[in-house]
């Protein structure tokens, strides 16, 4: 049995209709796995890496941006504002990306709360960018 996953990016479909197994991404709190005949449901996402056993068996890893996802009977439906898949992703670029949100939170003073978490989350896409690259899966 598979489900059928698409993934919606901010600016157009990621993925269509990709037949797949299992799903395993970050929920709000902690890991969530989707199996076929899951329950319906609508959860937010977070940043993070997500696995899918594709139909057949292959795995593959892709860096989540964070977002909601909608599980139906036959499919589920991630909003993210992005999602790289392991082999597209840009290491040196991620790498730099790290660098400027680490440097940037050694700045900020308590008050800055809103660029606090922006940063935060910057870090966190850049460290799960770096982390699929190199096959880690939490
Ligand atoms: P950067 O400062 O490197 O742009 P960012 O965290 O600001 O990092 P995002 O806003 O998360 O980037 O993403 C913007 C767009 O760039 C998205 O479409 C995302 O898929 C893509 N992207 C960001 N970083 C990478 C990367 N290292 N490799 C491949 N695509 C990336």
């Amino acid at each position: 049995m598979s489900l059928k996953l698409d993934v919606v990016e901010t600016d157009g479909a990621r993925i269509r209709d990709l037949e797949v197994e299992e799903i395993a991404l970050p929920g709000a709190d902690g890991q969530i796995g989707v199996l076929p005949m899951h329950i319906q449901m609508i959860s937010v996402v977070g940043i993070g890496p997500m696995r899918l056993v594709l139909k057949g068996g292959i795995t593959k890893l892709y860096a989540l941006a964070g977002g909601f996802m909608e599980v139906l009977h036959d499919g589920v439906r991630i909003l993210t504002e992005s999602c790289e898949a392991s082999e597209d992703i840009d290491v040196e670029r991620a790498q730099k990306a790290f660098d400027r949100a680490t440097a940037r939170l050694q700045t900020l003073s308590p008050s800055q709360e809103e660029e606090f978490k922006a940063v935060t989350a910057s870090l966190k896409r850049a460290q799960t960018r770096i982390d699929v690259a190199a096959g880690k899966f939490m």
